[in-house]
């Protein structure tokens, strides 16, 4: 009597648990998108009819755009509950077409969005915004800048370049510096980070905690969760040749869900 007692117990503990480990990993998708235009030009952009589109499909199908604040405030456990189909919808490099293609659509939908930018191509690069556009886009309380390091370095690249010392000099103006340049321009806290093509290893995760960021974010294929470091939490690429059918994979958890094998390669 006493063995299948203890198994029934051993059964409940368990589930227990488990039960309560999965409900403690607190995920959020966090969408992550590049150019936008009438026409596809390359394979980082994405058509302004397909992101309307992708907009629509989250309206209609009960999703609720939140910002990135408000997503890192639930996944760090500072806030209790968010929407249960919430996404978070990112763009990095900070292209004009953000202010010329996407700003209407997503002033249209009433969506919160977070711009990485470096603040380098800034008003110098021909394909970046200035900063009176991208201050004007944070007057319409819809998008937020934050940091994309300072000159968008490939990190691996240098660090076999650069003495150590040097390196990390490097490394410092490219985080601190970036945070600093950018909190002076926008005249608010700079809080995220968006690493370069993807790139980042143990190391630069310490440092971009040192130099203040709350979190950071990757391009892996992977919800945003309380469980993995928060200095490297994942983003979904959207760019011109995913589908809405593969839109859904990514917002509805079950690319999440994908052995790592399985999932899309999606790199620069
Ligand atoms: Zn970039």
């Amino acid at each position: 009597m006493i063995f299948p007692f203890f198994l029934v117990r051993m059964v409940f503990l368990l589930t227990l648990f488990f039960g309560t480990a999965f409900a403690a990993e607190r995920k959020v998708p966090v969408l992550c998108y590049h150019r936008f235009g009438v026409e596809v030009a390359d394979s980082m952009m994405i058509k302004n009819s397909a992101f309307a589109e992708q907009m629509e499909w989250l309206k209609t199908h009960g999703y609720m755009v939140i910002s990135l604040d408000t997503a890192m405030g639930y996944v760090n456990g500072k806030l209790k509950t968010i929407p249960a189909k919430s996404v978070v919808i990112t763009v990095d490099d900070g292209h004009k077409s953000v202010y010329t293609d996407m700003a209407p659509i997503v002033k249209k939908y009433k969506i919160p969005v977070t711009l990485f930018i470096y603040p380098s191509a800034i008003a110098n690069a021909k394909y970046a915004m200035n900063w009176e556009q991208l201050r004007e886009l944070e007057t319409t309380k819809l998008f937020h800048v934050e940091s994309h390091t300072y000159w968008h370095p490939n990190f691996k690249k240098e660090k076999k370049k650069l003495s150590s010392v040097e390196y990390a000099k490097f490394v410092d103006k490219q985080l601190g510096g970036a945070k600093k340049k950018l909190e002076e321009r926008m005249g608010h806290e700079i809080k995220y980070l968006a690493w370069v093509f993807g790139i980042y290893d143990d190391a630069l995760l310490v440092d971009a905690k040192r130099s203040g960021y709350s979190a950071a974010f990757t391009i892996d294929r992977q919800h945003a969760s309380s469980s993995d470091n928060t200095m490297a939490l994942g983003r979904y690429m959207v760019i011109s040749k995913h589908t809405i059918k593969d839109f859904e994979r990514m917002v509805d958890g079950t690319e999440d869900r994908m052995l790592p094998a399985k999932k899309e390669v999606i790199g620069y």
